[in-house]
This record gives structure tokens, sequence and C-alpha cells, in this order.
């Protein structure tokens, strides 16, 4: 991450996020739950201190999170869970992806992500 990027406490645990891969604010862009104009209004937070989405990371370098509650993945409908499954973990992936980049943040995001954004940036 760019200097002028460190040093972002988390708004639930307070720690520091100092890596790109820990951001839920960037995770949340990269698979288009943040619209670009409010990211940066949007406060910081752990991927894992947002245990709602962070369950739905299925890879080996995440510790798995549950959630206890309506919102355990395992009550929710299979077909949901799947899809979400497949679109948070590329997200994560996405996030490990551009940590080694040197890429402007608006072409962070998913491919379909990116479609998404410029379609919706002809139309203003
Ligand atoms: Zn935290």
């Amino acid at each position: 991450m760019a200097k002028c990027e460190e040093g972002y406490l988390c708004n639930v645990c307070g720690g520091d996020v100092g890596e790109i891969v820990e951001s839920d604010l960037y995770l949340r862009f990269v698979i288009g739950l943040l619209d670009p104009e409010t990211l940066h209004t949007t406060r910081e937070r752990h991927i894992r201190c947002d245990p709602v989405l962070a369950q739905f990371i299925v890879d080996a370098d995440f510790p798995a999170v549950v959630v206890e509650g309506d919102f355990d993945k395992r009550r929710l409908d299979a077909a949901y869970v799947r899809e979400q499954e497949t679109l948070v973990t590329r997200g994560f992936r996405r996030l490990k992806e551009i940590a080694g980049l040197d890429l402007p943040i608006i072409d962070y995001p998913l491919p379909e992500v990116r479609a998404k954004i410029e379609r919706e940036a002809r139309r203003r």
C-alpha cells in the first residue's frame, strides 16, 4: 500500500488496518458493495471485524470466520451462500493480487464491477 494509505484505524476494534488484504473497505469496493465516490468518506475496518461479510471468504490465507445467530451462513439459503462465497472470495483474492501491484484505485475492482462503474459514469 502507498504511504498515504497507511495508518487507518478499524472502527470496530480500534486496531491499525495496515494491509489492504485486511481492509473491509477495499474488499467492499472491489466486489461492488461500495460506490467509488463514498470510498473516502466510509470508515475503515478489518475484514475479520465484519464477520457477516467475512464468513463468505473461503481461502487458505484467510482464517475462517463463524457468525452466530441469524446471519450464520449455515442458516442461509444454500444458493445465496454459494453466490456470496464465490464473489467475496474472489474479492479477497483480488486484494491479495492488488497488494503486489501498483494500480490506480479505480482499477482495483473485479472486472464486472469495473464495467458497471464505467457504465454508470457514462450515464451521468
Ligand atoms: Zn478491527
